[in-house]
């Protein structure tokens, strides 16, 4: 259980598969972001449809709405949101962080004001192992200090060193809940150190240093710095990452980033972009992104992506799928996710065919001339 097998490299480009309690994940993956235990207009038919095959969970929400106590008694995390594949849930940590003003850190953890209540609450590398052992999800994320794209070294210092000291409390906690004879959930960190290469790197040492992990997050990237930074600390963390441990880049899911990131080593990614830009009537397609909302959509009969596969590109028009954002129907969002989700989902598995072709260079050198240089309407 939690084995990772490296099957396939060209240049830094990996495929691999992950082997988690609930189900198998071929690496490049894209998880989908439940946040509230749903991922937003798509039914758990919708996602395995999408060929969706690992999907995340907020802690953070879960915890203030309905409270970990409650999904407990309903059967754990898959059961309640009726996801019978592997899950994944993050800390809170970056949820907490980003609760500007309404908070207060320390070396003990972070006390927060709920956003559901305005209830005061206080959460600590140990409180949140023990919030996601009740959820039960597959893996579950060490508790971090996020801090923005621009923070100073001092700042990311600060926060690198308070996070690797949660790391100890955390995973000190989690070998403690997972002391029975069927371990079903698995711990990984998270480096930070913001847009500091010295600081990502001493950090995965001390990381390393600590423990044998089953998976290795980067956190703390595409979180307002330039691109260019985010690439360039991937570049340098490649050749130090162990190679048999799958790398999570969280919060990443734009496919040019993803397309990017994947030729800089990274294995698996999430976002809420595919999702919450598809609500808003936004589409990613082979030829470039498309919004739907434009005039020019009015009388198309042409599918929204003619090389897609799901049931939106196999059903309706583009012009049925203006018409449904423009009268603000339901459907449209629900359809939009799905489209994105799925595109996603082809999207990493043309990664893995072309990593194990040996081809992964030329083959993103394509990709990206026909997704820059497509329509962009
Ligand atoms: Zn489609």
């Amino acid at each position: 259980m939690f084995e990772f097998s490296l099957e396939a490299t060209s240049g830094s480009a990996r495929a691999g598969s992950l082997t988690l309690p609930h189900g198998e994940v071929q690496t490049p993956c894209f998880m989908p972001v439940g946040t509230q235990g749903t991922v937003r207009a798509l039914s758990p038919n919708d996602l395995r449809a999408a060929g969706a095959s690992l999907v995340l969970a907020n802690t953070y929400h879960l915890h203030v709405r309905p409270g970990e106590d409650v999904v407990g008694r309903l059967g754990g995390l898959h059961r309640f949101m009726g996801w019978d594949r592997p899950l994944l849930t993050d800390s809170g940590g970056f949820q907490v962080f980003s609760l500007e003003g309404s908070r207060t850190v320390s070396d003990d953890g972070v006390e927060f004001q709920s956003h559901v209540d305005g209830s005061r609450r206080f959460l600590t590398p140990e409180r949140a192992m023990e919030i996601q052992w009740a959820l039960g999800a597959d893996v579950a994320m060490a508790f971090d200090h996020v801090v923005p794209g621009g923070a100073d070294e001092a700042t990311a210092r600060d926060a690198l060193e308070r996070t690797l000291k949660w790391l100890e409390r955390g995973a000190k906690r989690h070998a403690e809940l997972s002391d029975g004879p069927t371990v079903r959930q698995t711990l990984w960190p998270i480096l930070q150190g913001g847009a500091h290469s010295q600081l990502r790197i001493e950090g995965l040492r001390r990381i390393l240093d600590q423990g044998e992990w089953t998976g290795l997050a980067v956190g703390g990237l595409s979180v307002g710095e330039p691109k260019a930074v985010m690439y360039e600390m991937l570049e340098r963390l490649a050749p130090r990452l162990p190679p048999a441990v799958p790398r999570y880049l969280m919060g990443v899911g734009f496919p040019e980033d993803l397309v990017a990131a994947v030729a800089r080593g990274v294995d698996l990614f999430d976002c809420v972009a595919p999702t919450r830009n598809g609500r808003n009537g936004a589409a990613y397609t082979a030829d470039g992104p498309v919004n739907i909302r434009n005039a020019a959509h009015r009388d198309d009969a042409r599918p929204l992506d003619p090389t897609c596969d799901c049931e939106t590109c196999t059903t309706f028009s583009r012009g049925y799928l203006r018409h449904l954002f423009v009268a603000e129907e339901l459907l449209g969002l629900r359809l939009l996710s799905l489209h994105n989700v799925r595109y996603l989902m082809r999207l990493t598995a043309e990664m893995r065919a072309a990593v194990r072709a040996g081809d992964y260079e030329r083959w993103a050198a394509d990709w990206r001339r026909r997704y820059t240089q497509g329509e962009t309407t």
